[in-house]
């Protein structure tokens, strides 16, 4: 069982009810009365607090009181001896668990004092916390088992910051090789996957907010975002994982897309933001560390900004399948795991790209031959789209920040390359943004001067979020036909989503999907 818990982070007690009355309407399993946000703090306060949540819920959702130690986390620095008093009395007044801080229970008069209340109070329970919001602990499995040591019917609580999603594996190993009740996962932007899959990995709490101004943690999600967009109530022990690798990943559409598709379909199977920072040696160590553990389920990967190339140089080390294509542009967008534990890897962007042109003009693919193009930059979907449209005869020069990088691009491809500034004088009948320029939150940029768009032309921007970027509205001005990124997105996920599972997607779902998420 795990608990999808709401911590109550109030100053007092009249707040303190709006926020427990929320959280039951949002679908709180749990709640965390943190008293050390309380002013005026007292044990009379608690008990009213504790009274509260038992008359506003008739779901008898059990409650944590926590008085968190200040040089733990904890709001307002009360004194040791009145948190202990807040714990005892929260028993006695039936709150269900107690958290209190290990280090802390490691003095013979708290010890004593609490092991009393607990004794006492035999329904109660109590938690051991240690946190380390600096890094991962010296040695995770020492820590837990020297609290199980000290308090065997305690629940352990291990809570560290992940600098890396890397630094991660240690949590779920250790979750892995437990059992029981016991809390652990890791806070920050890098740790926010193991908020998600703690229920797969049966990790006794995992905790959410009402809202985003009410997180009490680093990389804490709403409840609206574990159950609506993360599956929460679906997930079980052999959910199927898969996910995006991207640095950012915090704007990615497909989490939205895969998992609208997945509960279309009533699969077990979860999507996750994968933020993997760094090169490829961060990457690839992260793959190791997916591959090692089969027992995470993970069976596929989408991969975009700036990893496609790294994703390519793993799957060739990996000796797996590399789609011909895929190898010849140099990036791969799609990463399959196979039984054997070998990756497939693909390219999904470049005929998702050609599909969005020639649906949109209304063109067949050898209307491609000979046609003027300019591609302005030279990255993973500039290689994808210059490769597609070179194979389809079309003759093509690439601007790019970087000139060497468009030099290198169009000796591969065999086409012409120039500098940014060239771009006012250019004249060509399909002009296409590969660039990330006009990308939420930069809605305001774009890298093609005004003057270099036409009427007779078609503008082609591979960003899709947002749907219309400046570039498309200033192409519509000078009444240019458009192609925008979302079309693009939407062919390139139904490919994913197909390589993932087999099965063809449902594109209206997809698309609605995709708009419902960038309407917000
Ligand atoms: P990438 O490999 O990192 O390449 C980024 C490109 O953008 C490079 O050419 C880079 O130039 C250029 N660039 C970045 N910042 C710049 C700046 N400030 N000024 C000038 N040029 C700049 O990225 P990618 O994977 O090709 O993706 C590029 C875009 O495609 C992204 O916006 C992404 O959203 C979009 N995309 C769309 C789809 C779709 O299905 N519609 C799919 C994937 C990606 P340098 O070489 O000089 O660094």
């Amino acid at each position: 069982m795990t608990y999808l818990a709401v911590p109550i982070a109030a100053q007092n007690l009249e707040r303190a009810r709006q926020q427990i009355k929320a959280a039951l309407a949002a679908g709180a399993e749990m709640l965390e009365l943190r008293t050390d946000y309380l002013e005026n703090l007292s044990v009379e306060l608690v008990k009213n607090l504790i009274a509260s949540v038992k008359s506003a819920n008739d779901r008898r959702l059990p409650v944590i009181v926590t008085c968190r130690d200040k040089q733990q986390g904890g709001a307002i620095g009360y004194r040791q001896q009145l948190r202990v008093d807040v714990l005892t009395g929260a028993l006695k007044a039936g709150g269900e668990f107690i958290d209190f801080e290990y280090d802390n229970f490691l003095s013979a008069e708290n010890q004593e004092k609490i092991k009393l209340a607990l004794s006492q109070n035999p329904k109660g329970r109590l938690i051991l916390s240690a946190h380390n919001f600096e890094t991962k602990f010296a040695d995770i499995d020492k820590l837990y088992r020297e609290i199980l040591d000290v308090c065997p019917a305690a629940i352990p609580k291990l809570v560290y910051t992940a600098n890396h999603i890397n630094d991660c594996f240690e949590a779920f190993d250790l979750l892995h090789r437990t059992s029981g009740e016991r809390i652990v996962f890791c806070m920050g932007a890098a740790g926010l996957v193991s908020r998600i899959i703690a229920k797969k990995l049966s990790c006794f709490v995992t905790f959410a907010s009402v809202d985003e101004k009410s997180a009490t943690a680093p990389g804490q999600l709403t409840i609206e975002q574990f159950k609506k967009l993360y599956r929460y109530d679906d997930i079980k022990a052999d959910t199927e994982l898969f996910g995006v690798i991207a640095d950012p990943v915090g704007h990615s559409l497909s989490p939205a897309i895969h998992n609208a598709g997945f509960a279309e379909k009533r699969m077990n199977k979860l999507y996750l933001p994968l933020l993997v920072e760094g090169r490829q040696r961060e990457f690839d160590l992260f793959l190791r560390n997916v591959l090692l553990r089969k027992w995470l389920n993970f069976g596929g990967f989408s991969v975009t900004i700036p990893h496609k190339q790294n994703a390519l140089a793993f799957a060739r080390t990996n000796q797996g399948f590399i789609e011909p294509l895929a190898g010849k542009i140099g990036a791969v967008n799609t990463l399959v795991i196979r039984a054997d534990g070998k990756l497939s890897a693909y390219n999904t962007d470049y005929a998702a790209a050609l599909d969005a042109i020639t649906s949109t003009l209304r063109i067949s693919r050898d209307d491609l031959n000979e046609l003027p193009v300019a591609v302005v930059g030279a990255g993973g979907v500039a290689r994808a789209i210059v490769a597609g449209l070179g194979d389809a005869g079309a003759k093509i020069k690439i601007y790019n920040r970087t000139v060497e990088r468009a030099e290198k691009l169009a000796a591969e491809f065999n086409c012409e390359f120039a500098p940014l500034d060239d771009l006012p004088n250019v004249e060509v009948k399909l002009l296409i943004n590969c660039t990330s320029i006009g990308m939420c939150p930069n809605v305001g940029q774009t890298l093609l001067p005004k003057e270099c768009l036409k009427k007779d032309m078609a503008v082609f921007d591979t960003v899709y979020n947002p749907a219309e970027t400046l570039l498309l509205k200033q192409a519509k001005q000078k009444r240019a036909k458009t192609i925008d990124g979302l079309s693009m997105f939407v062919n390139q996920a139904l490919a994913q989503f197909k390589l993932f599972i087999g099965q063809k997607g449902n594109t209206a779902l997809m698309r609605k999907t995709i708009l419902g998420c960038l309407s917000r």
